[in-house]
């Protein structure tokens, strides 16, 4: 069988951690030309050089996403190295967790600078290639972007804000060819939780949450490059994802009691 993602080059935002690492992992393996980007340039040199090792293609460059410069920055250099982009997966991402009431707003704008312009930006750069290569355009959602997540505000608002992006971006191409997929997956056992941001700004540091029951950011890059290859629009990882999005049409206000209680069972629930 052909294999769709040999030599492709495929930027991966927030390929330092979590999702994005093993994104970027998964593609190399299929012979993709990987370029890393995140802020810890160590951790993307010591990724970058175990997938060399292995035998694939990487390159990285540190990028702080909610900079518009630096995502220039990140496609020129990615260009330089390899002619164009097929692929780029928006998926460099920060959570929160404090009631509206308490939250200082530098903390709202955080979360929309790092996970809305973040994608806004990288795209607005690599999107002109993408098309020319008719490849695709990907954002690392979640079920947070469909419904709205209690003691997430920001989080929430900046997906559902790309949802809104992505959707428009997808439209506005239709006759050229461009693939544009939503990915959302489910709780994941990442770093994600222990730098979401409280009321104040500060990291939370720990997850409140079981990190042994989630799934793996393997499973969720397998389904990254599953979903392009089959060309999904919007693509849901667990089924309670699945059913919050479709309760969420016919019968809103149990979506919101779910979520209420779901919530505030979280250990220092900001709910009251
Ligand atoms: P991690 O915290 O493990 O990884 C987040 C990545 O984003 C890191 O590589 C981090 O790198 C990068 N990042 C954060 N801020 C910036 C920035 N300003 N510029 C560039 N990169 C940045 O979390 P996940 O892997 O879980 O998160 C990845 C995506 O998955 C996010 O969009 C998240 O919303 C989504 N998601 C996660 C779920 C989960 O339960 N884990 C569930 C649903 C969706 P660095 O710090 O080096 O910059």
């Amino acid at each position: 069988m052909k294999n769709r993602f040999k030599d492709k080059v495929v930027i991966v935002t927030g390929a330092s951690s979590g999702i994005g690492e093993a994104v970027a992992r998964e593609f190399a393996r299929q012979g993709s030309r990987v370029v890393l980007a995140a802020r810890s340039e160590e951790n993307l040199r010591k990724i970058r050089d175990e997938i060399i090792a292995a035998g694939g293609e990487a390159f990285c460059v540190k990028t702080d996403v909610s900079s518009e410069e630096e995502c220039r920055r990140l496609v020129e250099k990615t260009v330089e190295k390899y002619s164009t982009v097929d692929i780029l997966v928006n998926n460099a991402g920060i959570s929160m967790r404090a009631a509206f009431s308490d939250v200082d707003l530098k903390v709202l704008h955080r979360l929309m600078d790092v996970n809305f312009w973040g994608t806004v930006y990288c795209t607005k750069y690599a999107l002109p290639y993408i098309v020319e290569r008719k490849g695709s355009l990907v954002g690392v959602s979640s079920i947070a972007g469909f419904h709205g997540l209690p003691g997430r505000t920001g989080y929430s608002a900046s997906k559902f804000a790309i949802h809104g992006f992505l959707e428009t971006i997808r439209i506005e191409n239709l006759k050229k060819g461009l693939h544009v997929m939503i990915i959302a997956p489910g709780f994941t056992a990442t770093e994600i939780r222990k730098h979401a941001l409280q009321a104040d700004g500060s990291e939370q540091g720990d997850s409140p949450r079981d990190e042994n029951h989630m799934m793996s950011a393997e499973y969720v890059a397998r389904w990254v490059l599953k979903g392009i290859r089959k060309k999904k629009r919007n693509k849901i990882l667990t089924w309670e994802g699945r059913l919050t999005a479709l309760f969420q049409r016919i019968v809103p206000a149990f979506v919101d009691w779910a979520y209420y209680i779901e919530m505030s069972r979280e250990p220092q629930s900001p709910l009251k």
